[in-house]
């Protein structure tokens, strides 16, 4: 569950307010897509989830920890609870499709024994059996993002963050991506979305949140998009 409570974010007194007395409630396995115009806040939001930044004021709850009393040394078991996919991949492209989402594994100190089992898992999950000996800059756009959702979620977080994931994209890829983002869900993972895709939006009819200026301005279940 992700809770926050009259959340507002000033990164300084010159830049004004990037959130101003936001409340979201997500429950576990949603999937929420969160639209709004650049400079709206959401990777504000999302900076704040991951602990990146810490709220100005307000509260905020994930999976029942309350970030108020967060401990630097809890912010490693955090961050393992959210995956994150960006619209740039952030690849390493010296690295095989194989070895960027086994890396994530061997920096956490899993065994190679389990490193073994699980890579071929998530790769097969996200439709890239066959493609594990490749580097990221053999594989087209839609390729690389899926290995970046493969490593995001291969230590199982119970939120996957997909910050404009379809951004770089043509239509067909952008949909392999977003299918691959609903069997995620599908599997229980909470996903949040960003995307300025009004197609995408509409057709997904899943929650949607608009953020507009630092403030929540709307909230529906099944919401559709129209992209200015
Ligand atoms: P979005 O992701 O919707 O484009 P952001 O959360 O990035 O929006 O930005 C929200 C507001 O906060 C903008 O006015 C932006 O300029 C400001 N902002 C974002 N990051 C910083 C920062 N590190 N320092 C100062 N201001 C920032």
């Amino acid at each position: 569950m992700i809770l926050l409570d009259r959340v507002t974010k000033s990164y300084s007194r010159r830049s004004g307010t990037a959130l101003e007395r936001i409340s979201l409630h997500v429950e576990p396995k949603e999937f929420v897509i969160i639209v709004g115009q650049s400079g709206a806040g959401k990777s504000t939001l999302f900076k704040l989830l991951t602990r990146e930044e810490k709220p100005t004021s307000g509260k905020i709850i994930v999976g029942g920890m309350d970030y108020e009393h967060l401990r630097d040394k809890d912010v490693p078991l955090l961050r393992r609870k959210i995956g994150v996919v960006f619209q740039d991949f952030k690849l390493l492209n010296n690295k095989t499709v194989y070895e960027n989402v086994a890396f994530a594994l061997e920096i956490a100190g899993i065994s190679n024994n389990e490193i073994k089992h699980t890579v071929p898992k998530v790769l097969d999950l996200v439709g890239l059996k066959g493609k594990e000996n490749n580097y990221p800059l053999e594989l087209s756009g839609g390729e690389r993002q899926r290995v970046a959702i493969a490593r995001a979620i291969v230590r199982q977080p119970k939120i996957l963050i997909a910050d404009e994931p379809t951004g770089n994209l043509d239509p067909k890829h952008a949909w392999d991506v977003i299918k691959v983002l609903e069997k995620v869900n599908k599997y229980g993972t909470t996903v949040l979305l960003t995307t300025h895709n009004q197609e995408i939006v509409n057709a997904l009819k899943r929650r949607v949140v608009t953020i507009a200026d630092g403030h929540i301005v709307s909230d529906k279940a099944q919401g559709q998009y129209r992209a200015s």
